[in-house]
């Protein structure tokens, strides 16, 4: 049994060889072959086995044929069919995850991004290959203050969780430095792990290395055990989900906020600081994990309403029927896998779906979108008309003393 098959078990009971020993087992196979998970899936119709044909092999003890496909490579762990499924089967958290990394062992060869992607995440705890010595580097550029647990171990109140994007991309740095900007207008009481933070291992457990992702839970849970924090504070949706859904598998129970959830909730305090009029058509984009999967479909959108002039247009899919990003599920690597077959980018798609709604802003809450939709932007020839922004950076430009 791989070991994430173990964890599996530990929280949801479930394995693909017992499946009627627990309830979440029997749920699964409760499937009424109604489509639905086939039909909203993004991607479902480059699947020889999308959702609703897994289970029907299953129950056929045909399973090891689905094994052997490439379907779940396309799986972008939208969390999409799992809302969708009239039966409530966790597809997205439990069986699709169970079967890619049974699909992986059988591979003929990894696609190369991904597989750097996994190994720079073993070697240096970010995807992106960057030195472990360099990532708080970005707060050297921030315009407020920043305490590094490290450097000052006090008890704090928001460990703030910053992830590799954010403290590596040099747009994912600039969200990084204005989300210091609106904590600090928050007045929270706020630090982060600097250097020893490391990727917390969500799109390895979800796409395909179960190995490496609870390498890397349980090192964050090792360092995170050195401090005395109330809540942790997770600006990536993809991490705010390991957090709150993996995790928990390992013996983890600290109370973990979204950076959206976290402001939001104080809005009131930064409102009198949103003095600059921004006269902005503005679409958000709902990324899946915020969005589908933790219902957070109103706070982000009543950020972006607090800033005055910003005028919200609704992109043609939306909240719970949002369009993945193409991102999750290890997609943020496999763009040239899926090129090479000639599946079109989900960030292609997406950004025609803004630019259809005359908007000449993108607002995004995910570090992954800024890449991969500012890519989408220029592919369509749409620099100067769209540009993408996250919800912290037009929270600071109203501040207005930028
Ligand atoms: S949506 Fe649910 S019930 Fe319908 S086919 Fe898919 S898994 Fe089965
Ligand atoms: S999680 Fe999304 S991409 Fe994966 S099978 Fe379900 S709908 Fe398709």
């Amino acid at each position: 049994m791989l070991a994430t098959e173990e964890a599996v078990e530990q929280m949801w009971g479930v394995t693909l060889d017992r499946l009627y020993d627990s309830e979440e087992g029997r749920r699964i196979l409760s499937c009424i072959q109604c489509g639905t998970c086939a039909g909203t899936c993004p991607h479902g119709e480059h699947m020889q086995y999308p959702p609703r044909r897994i289970i029907t092999m299953l129950k056929a003890g045909l399973i090891e044929e689905v094994f052997a496909s490439d379907s779940l490579v396309m799986c972008v762990n939208c969390y999409a069919c799992q809302s969708k499924c009239p039966r409530n089967i966790r597809l997205t958290e439990i069986l699709l995850p169970l079967v890619k990394e049974q699909t992986i062992v059988r591979l003929p060869q990894m696609p190369p991004e991904l597989q750097k992607a996994v190994e720079n995440s073993y070697r240096y705890g970010n995807s992106q290959g960057e030195s472990a010595r360099k990532r708080a580097l970005w707060t050297k550029t921030a315009t407020v203050p920043i305490r590094i647990l490290a450097d000052d171990p006090r008890p704090v109140d928001a460990l703030w969780f910053v992830e590799s994007d954010l403290a590596f991309h040099p747009r994912g740095q600039d969200v990084a430095r204005a989300t210091a900007r609106v904590f600090d207008a928050l007045g929270a009481d706020f630090a982060i792990l600097g250097n020893e933070e490391r990727t917390a291992g969500d799109c390895g457990r979800l796409s395909w290395e179960p190995g490496l992702s609870e390498a890397l839970i349980d090192y964050t849970m090792s360092i995170l055990k050195k401090y005395e924090f109330r809540r942790i504070v997770v600006s990536d949706p993809h991490a705010f989900d390991a957090f709150k859904y993996r995790y928990p598998m390992f013996g983890f129970d600290e109370t973990v906020e979204s950076t959206v959830s976290y402001v939001h909730r104080d809005l009131e305090k930064i409102r009198p600081r949103l003095k600059k009029r921004l006269e902005y058509t503005v679409t958000y984009h709902d990324s899946c994990c915020l969005g589908r999967h933790n219902k957070l479909f109103e706070e982000p959108r009543e950020l972006l309403l607090a800033i005055p002039g910003i005028r919200l247009v609704e992109m043609v899919h939306t909240r719970e029927n949002g369009l993945c990003c193409g991102g999750g599920g290890g997609g943020m690597w496999l763009d040239t896998y899926y090129k090479a077959r000639g599946i079109e980018r989900l960030s292609d798609r997406r950004v025609r779906e803004a630019l259809d709604t005359g908007a000449d802003v993108l607002a995004i809450a995910c570090p992954y979108e800024i890449s991969r939709f500012e890519d989408a932007v220029k592919v369509a020839g749409a620099e100067g008309r769209l540009r993408v922004r996250d919800i912290m950076e037009l929270l600071v430009e109203s501040f207005g003393d930028a």
